[in-house]
C-alpha cells in the first residue's frame, strides 16, 4: 500500500529523515518505535504530504505521490491521521464530527453520510455517544470518535500518532481495542508509539527509528525478542 525509498526529511540544516525505506503490505499494522525525536512523527507527516520532502520517493497503491505532480489534497483524502490529542471539533456533535469530511470533501448526501457514521460508530463501541459533544465523552471515548471520523472516508491508509499518549492508563485499553477491531476489518495502519506492548502485540512489523535512520524492522517476535542490533536493545532495555 505504501513505499518509501530514500526518503530525507531537513529542516533547517538538520537531517530527520536518513535514507528512509519502508514497505507497507495491505491489512497490516506497522509500528514504529524509537526515542523522541528519532523522526517517528515526521514520517507519518511526510507519508501524508503534510511535510515535503527533500529527497528519495513515496507511493500509494503504486503511484508515486511525492511526484511533483501528484494533486496533494487528493493524496490525503486516501490517507487518514489521527494525532495524539485535540482531534475532534469541540463545537461539533460526535456525529457531526464524523459525517463533516465525508459531507464537505466527498460531497455525501448529509441522510447517507449520517446512517454510514452511525454504523461505523455503532460497530466501534460509541453507538450511544453520536448526538453528544466531545466535552461529555472520556478521554478514551474522544479518540476512538477520532478514529471513526479517520475512517468515515473510507481511506487506504490509516496514520496513527501517539493516539494514547494523552490518556491515563486506564483508557489506554479500549483505544487499543479499537485499533485491533480496525486491524481485523483490514484496515492498513502505520503507528507511531511508545507503547511497546501495544505494539508487540498489533504490529506485523516494527520498525526502529535512531535518528532519523530506521535501524532495524521486522516480526515484532524479532524485533522485540532477538534485535540485531546493539543500538535496538539498549533502547528497549532503557524503556521496559
Ligand atoms: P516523539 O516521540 O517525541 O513524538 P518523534 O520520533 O515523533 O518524537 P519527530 O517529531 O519526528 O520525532 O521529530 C524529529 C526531529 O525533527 C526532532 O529533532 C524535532 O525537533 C525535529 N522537527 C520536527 N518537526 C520540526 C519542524 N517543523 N521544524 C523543525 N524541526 C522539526
Ligand atoms: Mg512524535
Amino acid at each position: 500500500v505504501l513505499r518509501m525509498r530514500s526518503v530525507r526529511k531537513t529542516f533547517g540544516g538538520s537531517v530527520v529523515l536518513r535514507d528512509v525505506d519502508l514497505d507497507v503490505a495491505p491489512h497490516t499494522v506497522t509500528a514504529l518505535i524509537g526515542a523522541s525525536g528519532s523522526g517517528k512523527s515526521t514520517l507519518l507527516r511526510c507519508a501524508n504530504l503534510l511535510e515535503e520532502i527533500d529527497d528519495g520517493a513515496i507511493w500509494l497503491d503504486g503511484e508515486e505521490i511525492t511526484d511533483p505532480r501528484t494533486d496533494a489534497d487528493a493524496v490525503r483524502r486516501r490517507i487518514g491521521i489521527v494525532f495524539q490529542a485535540y482531534n475532534l471539533f469541540p463545537h461539533l456533535t460526535v456525529l457531526e464530527n464524523v459525517t463533516l469530511a465525508p459531507r464537505r470533501v466527498h460531497g455525501i448526501a448529509r441522510k447517507t453520510a449520517e446512517e454510514q457514521a452511525r454504523e461505523l460508530l455503532e460497530r466501534l463501541g460509541l453507538g450511544a455517544k453520536a448526538d453528544e459533544y466531545p466535552d461529555r465523552l472520556s478521554g478514551g471515548q474522544q479518540q476512538r470518535a477520532a478514529i471513526v471520523r479517520a475512517l468515515a472516508v473510507r481511506p487506504r491508509l490509516l496514520l496513527l500518532d501517539e493516539i494514547t499518549a494523552a490518556l491515563d492508563p486506564e483508557l489506554v485499553g479500549e483505544v487499543l481495542d479499537v485499533v485491533r477491531d480496525v486491524k481485523n476489518e483490514g484496515m492498513t495502519m502505520v503507528l507511531a508509539t511508545h507503547e511497546m506492548s501495544f505494539a508487540r502485540e498489533v504490529a506485523d512489523q516494527v520498525c526502529f527509528l535512531e535518528g532519523g535512520v530506521v535501524l532495524e524492522h521486522g516480526t515484532p517476535e524479532a524485533v522485540f525478542g532477538d534485535p540485531r542490533q546493539e543500538r535496538t536493545r539498549r533502547f528497549l532495555r532503557r524503556i521496559v
